[in-house]
This record gives structure tokens, C-alpha cells and sequence, in this order.
């Protein structure tokens, strides 16, 4: 595997592909999180150390997915020019920004880059080429620069033109970014040689989004707790009553095999044993309680695991070695339902301290150890919710093997 670190970019052109898919305030459209763009410094810092320049592609959203009520791109919403002030006081540098990623204005600014300069492209997803992973386009791309840095962990498992189809051009010019390797190297650590006790902490919305995942973590992992809404669907398979609160009732068979095949793999599975409860969806509900996971009231739903619950887990995370997190144990958007989700961000903190290593997987896992002021406790946190989920499914990403071939 090369990375940056293996390469002088002296007078070299760095086209680097990053993943600046950061969130923008619905109102000033300024970034309201850098984590992303703070990521790929490093790499970015590295080339221009060197004595080279770099061209940044990346993404913003899903520009053609929600396009405008007249049906045309909401070009501001999704313009990568919001990130230019982020980048300049991170990097220490100015950014030349060009309005479109094809086309001769691109193409010129791209030819007059001179060493120690950054350009940035607008939005390649303006362009359907783009997500189709279009040959042409990803060539036209790939005539910008010298060198092909890949750095964008987060769309590794998308085939698409600027992650994957441009390596092709660069037979013997393309890295690995730092992002890239430091998360492979975080995955392999905790999937490869883990320290025991090795305890994969499960949560989220959906038993049939995860079940893949579920099923690679049997094979490995000592302990697997289970909490979030798809706890509830194992709470009604096992006979339980559970009120209102999210179900696949479709999955209830699922469930049930899961908790089966953990017991032939000699793996424990810790389920919630109590929920907190609450009259809608919402922080301003009213009837806010405890109760028996199996013991829901008919007019109540299930938005948080209770205190047992919390202390089952806490215990548990206490004696692993490795832990691996992904999805949150309640609505932990609501403060009155973020308690589950606090207590194992925080417990993960201290076991981190204590010598565990304790890798976050990513998406709403990554926002709720943001959120309750964790994220520079613990071991890792993933930049890639999908990307990293699928490389633990042991699919092959296409980001990552075409960096390989
Ligand atoms: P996922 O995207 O599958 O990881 O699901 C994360 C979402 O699940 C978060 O937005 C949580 O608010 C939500 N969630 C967690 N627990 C529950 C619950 N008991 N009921 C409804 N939604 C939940």
C-alpha cells in the first residue's frame, strides 16, 4: 500500500480527492462541522511541504437528488465554494476556486497551478457522470494533475468516476491519503488481532440495515450488546410487549436466529432489560417512564434504554479490551432520550484512558460522541458510516481496490 508519505511531490500537481461533504447551516450556508476538512489537512499539508500543488475534487450532498421545486440544481445549496474560508484558515493558505469541475475555466486554472497553490473544483456531483463512475468524465478529471491521491474514506465503497474509475490513469502515480490509511489501519487493528475481551456495541434504527454486519461481528467478537429502536424487534420476537415503538415486524424471525446463531458462536448478547418510554416521538412528550423492556404500556414507545440497562452495558464495557461502536442507543437527538447514548460515549472514554482501544464507527455514532464532547477520548472515530460498515460485511471497496490493483 503507498500512501503520501511514500512519494515527493516536488513540482507535482497532487489532484486529490477528498470528502468535504460537510454540513452547511440551512441559513448562512456557512459549515457548521469541519471534522471532515480537518481530516484531510495532513495530507494536504504533506504535498505542499513537499513543493507541490494541489487540485481538490470532492462532493457535496446529492445536488441531483434534490434538485429545486422548477427542477433545476440548487447550485448554491451544494457549492463547495462555502468551504473556501474553512480550508484557508486551516491550511494557512489561499484557496483558488473555480465555479465548475469540467469546462476550459477548469482546465486553464488547473494547467497554471503553480507549487505551494490549492485550487478547488466545484461539486463533482453536478455532473451525473460522476455517480454513474463515467469513463470519459473520470479522464477528463484525471488530465488535471500529475499524481492521484485518494483520501476520501467516506465514498470508498462507491464506484464512482473521482473514488474509484480516474485510478486507471495513474497506473503508477496513485496513493493512499492519510485519512485512507489511518482508517484501515484502525479497522484491521480491531477486526485482525483484537485484545479480549472484544465487545461490538450495536444500535441505530433498523435490524435489517445492520444484519449483514451483525453477522461478521458473530464470528469475531466475545461480547455484542444491542440497544436503538432495533432492540425493540428483539425485545417482541423473545414474546415481549412493546407498545408503540419502532418494529420491523417483518424481522421478528431475523431476530430471533441472531440470538440463536450468537448462542452457537459462544458469543454473549446483551439486549436492553429496561426502556425509557414516552407518549410520541418528541422531547416535549409528555408521560415520560421506566419499564420492563417486555413490559411496554399499550400507548407508549420505547426512545431510550433504562438505567438497568445502562448499567448492564457500562459493566460489560468495562471488562472489554476492544470495542467497537455503531448506532446509537436511543434518540439521542432529544435530551430527554440521549441518556443511553451519553453513558456508553462516556464509559468508552474512560476504558479508552484505561488502555481499551475503542474505534467509532462512523455516522450518527461519530455525531453523538461530537455531541457529548468525547470524540478526542476515545481511540478513533470513523470518518465513513456506509464505508466502514461494508468493509466490516467484508465487501470490497472499490475506492480501496482500485488504489490496490
Ligand atoms: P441508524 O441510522 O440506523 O444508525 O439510526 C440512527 C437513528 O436511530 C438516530 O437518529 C436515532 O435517533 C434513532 N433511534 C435510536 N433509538 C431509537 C428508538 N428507540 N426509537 C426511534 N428511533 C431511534
Amino acid at each position: 500500500m503507498k500512501t503520501v508519505a511514500d512519494y515527493n511531490f516536488k513540482d507535482k500537481k497532487a489532484l486529490v480527492r477528498v470528502d468535504f461533504n460537510v454540513p452547511l447551516d440551512k441559513g448562512t450556508l456557512a459549515v457548521t462541522d469541519d471534522t471532515r476538512i480537518r481530516a484531510a489537512i495532513p495530507t494536504l499539508q504533506k504535498i505542499l511541504n513537499d513543493g507541490g500543488s494541489i487540485i481538490l475534487m470532492s462532493h457535496l450532498g446529492r445536488p441531483l437528488k434534490k434538485l429545486n421545486d422548477d427542477g433545476t440544481i440548487a447550485i448554491n445549496k451544494h457549492s463547495l465554494k462555502h468551504t473556501v474560508p474553512v480550508i484557508e484558515s486551516l491550511l494557512k493558505t489561499t484557496v483558488i476556486f473555480v465555479d465548475d469541475c469540467m469546462g476550459d475555466a477548469a482546465a486553464a486554472a488547473a494547467k497554471k497551478l503553480m507549487p505551494g497553490q490549492v485550487l478547488l473544483l466545484e461539486n463533482l456531483r453536478f455532473y451525473k457522470e460522476e455517480e454513474k463512475g463515467d469513463v470519459t468524465f473520470a479522464q477528463k478529471l484525471a488530465a488535471y494533475g500529475d499524481v492521484y491521491v485518494n483520501d476520501a474514506f467516506g465514498t470508498a465503497h462507491r464506484a464512482h468516476a473521482s473514488t474509484a474509475v480516474i485510478a486507471q490513469f495513474f497506473p503508477n502515480h496513485k496513493l493512499f491519503g492519510f485519512v485512507m490509511a489511518n482508517e484501515l489501519a484502525s479497522i484491521k487493528k480491531v477486526l485482525e488481532n483484537p485484545a479480549r475481551p472484544f465487545t461490538a456495541i450495536m444500535g441505530g434504527a433498523k435490524v435489517s440495515d445492520k444484519i449483514l454486519i451483525i453477522e461478521q461481528l458473530l464470528q469475531k467478537v466475545d461480547h455484542l450488546i444491542i440497544g436503538g429502536a432495533m432492540a425493540y424487534t428483539f425485545a417482541k420476537a423473545k414474546g415481549g410487549k412493546i407498545g408503540t415503538s419502532l418494529c420491523e415486524e417483518d424481522k421478528l424471525p431475523l431476530a430471533l436466529e441472531i440470538i440463536e446463531k450468537a448462542e452457537k458462536a459462544g458469543v454473549k448478547l446483551h439486549l436492553p432489560v429496561d426502556s425509557v418510554n414516552a407518549e410520541s416521538f418528541s422531547n416535549d412528550a409528555r408521560k415520560v417512564g421506566q419499564s420492563s423492556i417486555m413490559q411496554i404500556p399499550d400507548d407508549l414507545m420505547g426512545l431510550d434504554i433504562g438505567n438497568n440497562s445502562v448499567a448492564l452495558f457500562v459493566e460489560v464495557i468495562r471488562q472489554s479490551k476492544t470495542i467497537l461502536w455503531n448506532g446509537p442507543m436511543g434518540v439521542f437527538e432529544m435530551s430527554k432520550f440521549e441518556n443511553g447514548t451519553k453513558k456508553v460515549a462516556e464509559t468508552l472514554a474512560e476504558e479508552t484512558r484505561f488502555g481499551a482501544y475503542t474505534l467509532i464507527g462512523g455516522g450518527d455514532s461519530a455525531a453523538a460522541i461530537n455531541k457529548f464532547g468525547f470524540a478526542d477520548n476515545v481511540s478513533y472515530v470513523s470518518t465513513g458510516g456506509g464505508a466502514l460498515l461494508e468493509y466490516i460485511e467484508g465487501k470490497e471497496l472499490p475506492g480501496i481496490k482500485m488504489l490496490l490493483d
